[in-house]
């Protein structure tokens, strides 16, 4: 007999399992709400879809999608799309339920979503592209839309696959639904400082996660893995700030630089050829080297299940900003915990991205834009003020600040459960 009893219950090492056991760590935290925790541990609804499209040789190809909608209790659902040759359900429901997570987290009137098509990108030609994005938005076009749940960008997904994502929901209905997507162009509706909101997310939770430690921000030695939009724009935040970026890690390779590396050609050249491409800035070194590079501030912006225990015994970081969902495993949280080293969650600490497709949403919505200095100010203030909340929820129950902010979110989730009641 199979394993998997159904299909809520996770595989070994799952970033599903991940979560469940994240879940059952705030339980003791939520007093008689704990009574409808379960709801937490299923997701509302998956779809799971079948993706043909004719390629450029003549042969039909079948691609696997998915969109899951793990929790609409506080609002439509909300959560990027990934196109990545590795993504299953399992991990969609994961990522879907940390979206529930983090929009309660910063206090966003959205649920959890998320979305994903097993398919190497890379490998593809524009117009095969452009195919699979249609379809996939056509077959999952009977759950999206402005109202019930707003897709977004997320690995190896961009403002080009939102346009045409818009474009296909609009022929359908008929109309033009801007707020069918966020992280769109911006003549099509979409917000300043979007693009640089998730990293400017993990810059400005971690200054202030600094800032608590006492750590002097100039002269900081920061390692990032993942070199995309999280990770690149942390990078350079950061530093901006005075730190020196030591070590980079993407899907080419590791490069580490003791000085620091120069930022100005290691990005531009990171698009084209990856950061080995970089090699007169520094040493190409082997990836299990990135993860004992000595370093303040460690920050896994790539992909689920990183920094594992071992990883987590060798880093010299005194702080993790994660960027990335879900990176860190359960016994690494705790090992790096007992080590005294302090973990920024990326429930609060990527929570940039969507409080910024939040902003668009309501912009599309009135039809009125803001300009890029009101989008930055409101979303300082909106991370600030949740990572307080979070931070006096920790000190007050002295617990580490991820279970915090489960609490602080689960709270206000299972509190709208029970509000709204069950239907019927
Ligand atoms: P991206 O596609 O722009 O970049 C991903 C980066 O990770 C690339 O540099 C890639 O080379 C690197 N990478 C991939 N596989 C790797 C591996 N095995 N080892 C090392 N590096 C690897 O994606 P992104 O938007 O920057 O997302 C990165 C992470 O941040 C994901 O976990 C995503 O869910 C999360 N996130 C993204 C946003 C957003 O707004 N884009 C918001 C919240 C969270």
């Amino acid at each position: 007999m199979s394993e998997k009893l159904s299909f809520v219950s996770p595989t070994a090492n799952s970033p599903w399992g991940t979560y469940l056991s994240q879940v059952d760590r705030v339980v003791p935290y939520l007093g008689p709400l704990a009574r409808w925790v379960e709801t937490l541990k299923r997701p509302k609804r998956a779809l799971i879809v079948d993706v043909p499209i004719e390629m450029d040789d003549g042969s039909i190809a079948h691609f696997e999608g998915y969109r899951v909608q793990h929790n609409m209790s506080r609002g439509p659902g909300k959560g990027g799309i990934r196109f990545h040759p590795d993504v299953t359900l399992e991990e969609v429901m994961a990522l879907s339920a940390w979206m529930t997570i983090k929009t309660a987290a910063v206090n966003l009137p959205y649920g959890g979503a998320k979305g994903g098509i097993r398919v190497d990108p890379k490998k593809l030609s524009p117009q095969e592209l452009e195919k699979v994005t249609r379809r996939y938005t056509s077959e999952i076009g009977i759950i999206i839309g402005p109202h019930t749940d707003i897709p977004a960008p997320d690995v190896n997904t961009n403002a080009q696959i939102m346009a045409w994502m818009m474009d296909t929901y609009s022929m359908n209905v008929g109309g033009t639904a801007t707020g069918v997507v966020t992280g769109k162009p911006l003549h099509l509706g979409g917000s300043l400082g979007r693009v640089k909101a998730t990293g400017r997310g993990v810059f400005v939770t971690g200054r202030e996660a600094a800032r608590r430690l006492g750590m002097d921000l100039r002269g900081a030695r920061i390692a990032v893995q993942g070199f995309g939009n999280v990770g690149s724009v942390a990078a350079e935040l950061f530093a901006e700030a005075g730190a020196k970026i030591v070590a980079v890690q993407d899907h080419t390779g590791t490069i580490v630089n003791s000085n620091g590396l120069d930022l100005a050609k290691l990005v531009p050249i990171s698009r084209t050829d990856g950061v080995v491409g970089f090699k007169a800035g520094g040493d190409i070194v082997p990836n299990e080297d990135f993860w004992n590079t000595p370093c303040d501030i460690l920050i896994p912006a790539a992909l689920e299940g990183q920094l594992t225990a071992e990883r987590a015994q060798k880093t010299t970081a005194k702080l993790v900003l994660e960027g990335a969902n879900g990176p860190t495993v359960p016994q690494a949280d705790d090992i790096l915990a007992e080590r005294g080293v302090l973990v920024v969650p990326d429930v609060i600490c990527n929570a940039g991205g969507v409080t910024v497709s939040y902003f668009e949403w309501v912009q599309d919505f009135s039809s009125f834009f803001w300009d890029e200095d009101e989008i930055n100010v409101r979303l300082d203030r909106i991370m600030m003020n949740a990572l307080n909340q979070i931070w006096d929820t920790a000190d007050k129950h002295k617990i580490t600040l991820r279970t915090a902010t489960y609490a602080v979110a689960c709270e206000r989730i299972l509190m709208a459960r029970q509000e709204r009641g069950l239907y019927p």
